[in-house]
């Protein structure tokens, strides 16, 4: 039995937009909807008619191969050959076609077509591209806030002359003679238990259920060129210093249009100038001059976005770490916010004019300028506690 033409089944011209197949296909479907048809198998047949040709419409790729090769650019070898679409494709179609309200009830549908047609694993075997790894460089501004960034990626892409299949035109395609276009090899093997059935994946055709005699001269028969995309992504904030963000489908092309690799982002974080990252905490060093540590008085802090102004109580002792809440890195994770943690210590000036010396020779004698032993063992408590 010949196939329908695709266009045909869904009532729409060879030319109609995404959104005219998009509709097409929507009416199709509640017409033939299997719980509006009780036991209509006429229907049903139809609705898994309508389901097929949108699948392949409904994908830029697909439907240029469709366009180029007919049915044998998509799904099986040729004339009669079984639809090789997952079931589960079908409904994946329903999430955007109906919002996902019709889900279960189809999905009762799905897996007993699936069962009935024997498409519990065994429908052809899908290529995948390969991975492609890129690095993504980030400021602590940007890793604070999250950030969308542009990546052009060179990549394998489906080659455009022959929609990814390596053939040169449709007569160039043929069934795989080896397995008859099922992509599948079975061999039976005598073993003490008996004869055991074996299958496996045909190696003459990888699997495909189809050979090409005449290859694409633009691509060498390979389905892929090299190419370049400009990718967009979203980095969440709180990312850390060689995480990795996957997009799925965004790596190199399949052969034969099969399944999109996977692009991987890892995170590579700009050291900032003056705050050190530890987890969500940023640290900061200040080194106060002996007037303001003695006297009070207020300093600017760099935060990831900006300049504040901290007030310096007097008497400020050095390694005392002052806590700004809320102004280090958000957890990725998105459980709150880290701090800032100022880390201060004093700068001792280590040329004096004469003057300044006599000052503090006049200090020498205060005791006042006499740390007291109370004094001495905060501090000396505080410096153990760094190494704690
Ligand atoms: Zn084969
Ligand atoms: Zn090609």
């Amino acid at each position: 039995m010949s196939k329908r033409d695709y266009y045909e089944v869904l009532g729409v011209a060879k030319n109609a937009t995404a959104d005219e197949i998009k509709k097409a296909y929507r009416k199709k479907a509640i017409e033939f909807h299997p719980d509006k048809n009780p036991g209509n198998k006429a229907a049903e047949e139809k609705f898994k008619e309508a389901a097929e040709a949108y699948e392949i419409l409904s994908d830029t790729a697909k439907r240029q191969r469709y366009d180029q090769f007919g049915h044998a650019g998509v799904g099986g070898a040729g004339e009669g050959a079984q639809w090789s679409g997952n079931m589960d494709d079908i409904f994946s179609h329903f999430g955007d076609i109906f919002g996902g309200h019709f889900g279960s009830a189809f999905r009762h549908f799905a897996q007993g077509f699936a069962e009935q047609q024997g498409y519990g694993g065994q429908h052809q075997h899908k290529t995948r591209g390969s991975d492609l790894r890129v690095k993504v460089r980030l400021s602590l501004k940007e890793i604070a806030t999250g950030v969308d960034k542009k990546l052009k990626v060179q990549k394998l892409v489906t080659c455009s002359h022959c929609g990814g299949l390596g053939a040169k035109d449709a007569n160039s395609i043929k069934t795989c003679p080896t397995c008859k276009g099922r992509g599948i090899v079975t061999q039976f093997q005598r073993t003490i238990l008996g004869s055991m059935q074996m299958q496996s994946y045909c190696t003459d055709c990888g699997g495909t259920g189809k050979v090409i005699t005449n290859r694409c001269t633009f691509c060498n028969g390979q389905g892929l060129v090299r190419g370049e995309e400009v990718v967009q992504v979203h980095i969440p904030a709180g990312v850390e210093n060689n995480m990795q963000l996957e997009m799925h489908g965004k790596g190199n092309a399949a052969r034969n249009g099969g399944i999109n690799g996977d692009l991987l982002i890892l995170v590579e974080e700009e050291p900032h100038n003056e705050l050190i990252r530890d987890g969500n905490d940023l640290i900061y060093n200040l080194l106060l001059d002996v007037p303001t540590a003695v006297l009070g008085g207020t300093v600017e802090i760099p935060t990831v976005d900006g300049k504040v102004k901290v007030k310096i109580d007097k008497g400020t002792q050095p390694s005392k770490i002052l806590r700004l809440r809320n102004k280090g890195l958000p957890n990725v994770n998105s459980y709150g916010t880290g701090d800032l943690l100022v880390n201060i210590g004093i700068y001792i000036p280590e040329n004096l004019s004469s003057e300044e010396r006599k000052t503090f020779e006049q200090f020498q004698s205060s005791p006042n300028f006499k740390p007291s032993q109370n004094c001495s063992r905060n501090f000396f408590d505080r410096f153990k506690k760094m190494f704690e």
